[in-house]
């Protein structure tokens, strides 16, 4: 069990009032919130051993280093992966989905075909396009239902061995339907194609196992995770990250430079050039720790049990109508009240205190599919708590009678 008001009283900005309310985050799926010892961690840093790393023999060089990679070490393990080396710090999903795609715009042919799905976010969709329109490949999409789960019986159809790469979302951002990654990622080597799961919205969740899952690569965000903003990590396969080229020159990814020819790096070096985000990659590790001393079973539990009442309380609602009604969903509601448009409901219950996000959610294919301009979504933490919900239902029941 656990302790929600211990927990809250570790997050300071949760103890706020916006606009005259007790604050009510429910935008988690956007970012989540930072408990103080992630804060206090960042501080600590810029205080205590800020230097660059990897480069300097100076004692605070040594310390930053140090502590850069024991967090890659906790990643690592995080999310099992087999080698540190293939814990890749970034700044986000975004820019792991882009290292992918920039890496395979030197393997792709003509003729080769991508597998996205329709469920994806934009930062799926689009460098995939663009790697697509460089290369000369097509790119197919899986169908998804009524329910917002996508068909695999389509799937299988679309699989064949001109597919080079399938690529999906461990969980959708704007459905919060989970999708079946392990049966995709099987089907998928069996054709002999690579895998990328976009995390970014699982992280906050789950615990992915690399290796069990067997993904070639696995983009996430730490700012999802309790972490600093523009922190990320991409997981590759050691013998992929291998095989691609760099996506950044410059400094630290090089072993010797000459103007004649420059050699490359050994992993994970050679995809992290320049001065990265070294604060943010220690919190990172912070957070991680954070989240694991809750325990990913509990949250899961404690975020089912949100996700269920605010269901039930929601369908309360005459003309509600949820999107994402599959069986196998996180912690996130997407919603919409017949005949009232999602940005209306969402600025009237902001007044009320109320942080949801309204819009396409950066997936627009999947209003388009719905033809809607956008839901209400609702993204639960482990933070959040019933009484929340239900401010928010009446928020939204007052919305409804203002808009009728
Ligand atoms: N994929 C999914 C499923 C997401 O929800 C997000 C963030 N909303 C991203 C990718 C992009 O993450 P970031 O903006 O942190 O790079």
């Amino acid at each position: 069990m656990l302790d929600i008001q211990k927990i809250r009283a570790e997050f300071p900005i949760l103890s706020q009032k916006v606009n005259g309310k007790p604050l009510v985050y429910f935008d988690n799926g956007a970012t989540s919130q930072k408990p103080q010892i992630v804060i206090d961690a960042e501080v600590k840093y810029y205080q205590e051993i800020n230097a660059n790393i990897h480069r300097g023999v100076h004692t605070l060089s040594q310390l930053a280093t140090d502590a850069y990679e024991i967090s890659r070490g906790k990643v690592q393990q995080h999310i099992n992966a087999k080698f540190a080396h293939e814990v890749l710090f970034t700044s986000g999903t975004t820019h792991g989905i882009n290292l992918v795609t920039n890496g395979f715009a030197s393997i792709l042919k003509p003729g080769d075909e991508v597998i996205v799905s329709s469920l994806e976010h934009h930062s799926n969709i689009v460098p995939w396009q663009m790697l697509c329109e460089k290369t000369g490949a097509t790119l197919k999409v899986i169908p998804m239902n009524e329910d917002g789960e996508l068909i695999m019986e389509a799937f299988d159809a679309l699989l064949s061995e001109k597919t080079k790469v399938v690529t999906v979302n461990h969980i959708s951002n704007a459905l919060g339907i989970i999708n079946p990654i392990k049966y995709i990622i099987d089907k998928a080597h069996a054709v002999g194609a690579a895998v990328l799961i976009d995390g970014a919205q699982a992280v906050p969740h789950l615990k992915p196992n690399v290796q069990e899952l067997d993904c070639d690569f696995y983009a996430f965000s730490g700012h999802k995770m309790c972490g600093p903003t523009g922190t990320g990590i991409l997981y590759g396969k050691e013998e992929w990250l291998n095989k691609l080229p760099p996506y950044q020159g410059g400094g630290e990814m090089i072993k010797e430079v000459t103007f004649e020819k420059t050699t490359y790096a050994d992993l994970p070096h050679k995809f992290e050039a320049g001065t990265p985000n070294i604060a943010g990659g220690i919190v990172l590790g912070t957070a991680i720790d954070y989240l694991n001393n809750i325990g990913f079973e509990n949250i899961q539990q404690y975020e089912n049990e949100l996700l269920e009442h605010a269901t039930k309380r929601l369908l309360e609602i005459e003309g509600l109508r949820i999107y994402g009604t599959g069986k196998n969903k996180a912690s996130v509601v997407s919603f919409n009240i017949d005949g009232i448009h999602p940005y209306d409901v969402g600025s009237i219950i902001d007044k009320l205190g109320i942080a949801v996000r309204t819009g396409h959610h950066c997936a627009q294919p999947i209003m388009n599919f719905f033809c809607i301009p956008g839901t209400i979504r609702a993204s639960f933490s482990f933070y959040n708590t019933k009484e929340e919900i239900d401010t928010m239902v009446e928020a939204v029941k007052k919305a409804k009678t203002m808009l009728s």
